[in-house]
């Protein structure tokens, strides 16, 4: 079958290279000009690399680490050291650690939440491990129960203190969907500490080893195209066109930078777009489906990304840093975590400004004020004195509507990789699959989907992505 799909983001390029396994022919239509959406990169007139965010595989990303075994570079995830490191609030410029022992899970999760007592009391420890329970019996089924409370409702049911939000979960909600924990909902928390308890490496860290367009999408392309299918930059979707059966008709493609427009047919078409564009896109005669009119209550959360490129080094830390700031999320010293960012004697601070909502409309240089400011607390020894670091020159990479915003009651909202409409089907990190709007959900959407649409193929209805999951 000849299948086009729009969008070259991770879970497009995903559904791609499964399709050609399947023996599909994939024709693959980016708006930009450049692979990768979400993980997408640019070079500035130095010929450093700037990124749409801070990027971390997880160990328990099977299906990445999957897909990357195929296309054969394992080679280019820079694993960490298993451990999850936080900036003390209360001591400018120090760390508290958890760091994972080697003995088989859950018992180095524990070890590791047992031997940090910077952040946590024995009391808070014991009321959070009670509170666990339910999760750790019963599973997943509980956790999506869990989607109508937040985070922070859900530690008031549990009567765990307050303090524990601020110590630990400020954070980790921050650097899960980039809002604060009275926002997310308590599934995509505990999603996280299931995979990271049960999974013996899943809280494990790796970081690319260079801009993830070249090193992570470029050979997707290649494989897809070794393959006999085919990928398109600059090729905009600007119509969803409908036969009179209701079924899709073709793509109708804008022509930009002197390209001609044009019309791909095909027996099959996904939509790979991120669920904000694929609403504006969708036919009229779809919206009062339910499973499409669904997707309004699927938002776009705004995030920044911020380079710093300073005079010198501000830290030897090879990991990602959790820094505990009200402007910002995580971050990383990517001269250290990054052979291809790598310099022995300047640091180039990558980090993520969230929740961004009262600050995506404000000019960079404010923004970058701002966070100057943060770093006075996180590096106060370079930031102080005489001899102070000097900011050589930095980036910002604004994303008003980055992956869904999970507030809760939004997983009965995420539609299925096939719709109502025989021929035309899903993927990307929204959609329904067992991962939160992540590289790795995005990577299972795309496989989910080639799924999906080899069965159409085959005659088969296209069953459910929760019976798939079962063989995920
Ligand atoms: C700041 C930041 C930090 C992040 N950190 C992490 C992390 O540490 N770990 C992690 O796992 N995940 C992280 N994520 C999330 C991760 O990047 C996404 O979940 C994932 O990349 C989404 O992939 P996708 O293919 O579903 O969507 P996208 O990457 O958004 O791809 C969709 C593609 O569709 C294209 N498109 C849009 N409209 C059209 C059109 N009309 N025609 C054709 N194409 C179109 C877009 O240009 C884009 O290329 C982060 C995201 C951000 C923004």
């Amino acid at each position: 079958m000849r299948v086009a799909i729009a969008g070259a983001g991770l879970a497009g390029l995903s559904c791609a290279k499964y399709l050609c396994d399947a023996g599909h022919v994939p024709i693959v239509l980016e708006a930009r000009d450049v692979l990768g959406g979400k993980v997408a990169a640019w070079q500035d007139e130095d010929g450093d690399w700037y990124e749409t965010g801070l990027h971390i595989f997880f160990g328990a990303y099977r299906n990445m680490r999957q897909l990357i075994g195929e296309l054969n570079i394992e080679d280019r995830l820079q694993w960490k050291s298993h451990s999850m490191i936080f900036n003390q609030k209360e001591v400018p410029g120090t760390y508290s650690r958890f760091d994972f022992p080697d003995l088989p899970a859950p018992l180095n999760g524990l070890a590791a939440i047992l031997g940090n007592n910077d952040m946590l009391t024995w009391p808070e420890k014991i009321a959070f491990g009670i509170g666990l329970v339910p999760a750790i019996l019963r599973g997943q089924s509980y956790v999506e129960e869990c989607d109508q409370y937040s985070w922070s409702e859900w530690l008031a049911l549990h009567n765990i203190p307050e303090r524990v939000n601020d110590e630990v979960f400020l954070a980790m909600s921050k650097a899960l969907n980039f809002i604060n924990p009275d926002e997310i909902s308590s599934t995509v928390v505990l999603t996280a500490l299931n995979r990271f308890l049960q999974e013996t490496d899943g809280s494990k860290m790796a970081f690319l080893d260079g801009n993830p367009p070249e090193r992570l999408c470029q050979p997707i392309v290649d494989y897809v195209r070794a393959h006999g299918g085919e990928v398109h930059l600059d090729s905009p979707l600007r119509e969803i066109q409908l036969a009179a059966d209701g079924r899709v008709a073709g793509f109708r493609i804008g022509g930009i930078k002197g390209k001609e427009p044009q019309q791909i047919q095909a027996d099959a078409y996904v939509s790979a777009m991120p669920v904000d564009p694929l609403k504006l896109l969708l036919p009229e005669a779809w919206k009062e489906l339910p499973y499409f009119s669904k997707l309004d209550g699927l938002i776009g959360v705004p995030v920044i990304n911020i380079h710093l490129w300073f005079d010198r080094k501000l830290t030897e830390i090879d990991h990602l840093l959790f820094s505990r700031s009200d402007l910002l999320s995580v971050y990383a010293d990517m001269s250290n975590t990054c052979r291809e960012y790598e310099d022995p004697n300047k640091s180039m601070l990558e980090l993520v400004f969230a929740p961004a909502k009262d600050w995506i409309g404000r000019p960079d240089a404010e923004i970058v004020a701002a966070t100057l400011e943060e770093l006075k607390r996180l590096f106060p020894m370079h930031f102080n004195g005489d001899d102070q670091a000097r900011l050589l020159k930095s980036k910002v990479v604004k994303t008003p509507q980055s992956v869904y915003k999970t507030v809760p009651g939004c997983q009965q909202l995420r539609p299925d990789q096939a719709s109502p409409i025989p021929n035309f089907f899903l993927a990307g990190c929204f959609t329904m699959q067992r991962y939160l709007a992540s590289m790795e959900g995005a990577v299972l959407s795309g496989k989910l989907c080639a799924e999906a649409v080899s069965r159409s193929s085959s005659g088969q209805p296209g069953a459910s992505s929760q019976a798939a999951m079962a063989v995920v």
